[in-house]
């Protein structure tokens, strides 16, 4: 069972939760919510390291396009004027190029977080992708705003202040891919692990 309560989870602060000075505001979410931090970096990537830390495969793209017309039609936008296309792979392919400039436009802050359903309950306190639809009380729902109708009109990514794995096969490969070698740390919680 005791494997259980160590699932851990790859989290990264955003350029935008940098700039806001959010990097406490979510360490303290986690925190308080008894999930553990047992690995932590500021960092700026590169260009390929983003390039290489986004799916590069048609569905990933196709499902970023299909999110996208769905928010454009459900407010009577015009896809082709933002994009030129309304190809669902053409668009994901323009959107992860945003996402490239984004996620290199300031440094972030990387972490292992650990604890009972890290991965879902880290998604959970952070909240939909889109900040607008986001649930108050979460960190997206409380501390943003974006749309990608706003966003793409901008030619830019939906700006939502944390990355978080989404299932625990993604978080072991992007921990080992953002944190190779380094460590991750062991310890015990007062009142969690004892
Ligand atoms: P999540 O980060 O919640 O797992 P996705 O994997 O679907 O979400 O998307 C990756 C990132 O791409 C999002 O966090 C967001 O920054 C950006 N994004 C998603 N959809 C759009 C869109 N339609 N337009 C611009 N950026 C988007």
């Amino acid at each position: 069972m005791h494997h259980l309560k160590e699932e851990r989870t790859f989290v990264m602060v955003k350029p935008d939760g940098v700039r806001k000075g959010l990097v406490g505001e979510i360490i303290k979410r986690f925190e308080q919510r008894d999930l553990k931090i047992v690995a932590l970096e500021m960092f700026h990537a590169t260009r390929e390291e983003i390039d290489n830390h986004y799916p590069k495969a048609d569905a990933w793209l196709q499902r970023l396009g299909t999110k996208t017309e769905d928010t454009y039609k459900r407010y009577g936008l015009d896809l082709v004027a933002d994009f030129g296309s309304a190809d669902h792979l053409a668009i994901g392919k323009e959107v992860r190029t945003w996402l490239l400039e984004y996620m290199t436009s300031a440094p972030m802050v990387r972490m292992v977080v650990q604890g009972i359903h890290a991965v879902d309950m880290v998604r959970k306190i952070t909240g939909a992708t889109l900040p607008y639809l986001a649930d108050m009380g979460t960190i997206r729902g409380d501390y943003s705003a974006d749309s990608p109708a706003v966003a793409n009109a901008e030619k830019r990514a939906v700006y939502n202040l944390i990355h978080a794995s989404e299932t625990p096969e993604e978080a072991a490969h992007e921990i080992s891919y953002w944190f190779g070698k380094k460590t991750v740390f062991s310890y015990k919680r007062f009142g969690v692990d004892e």
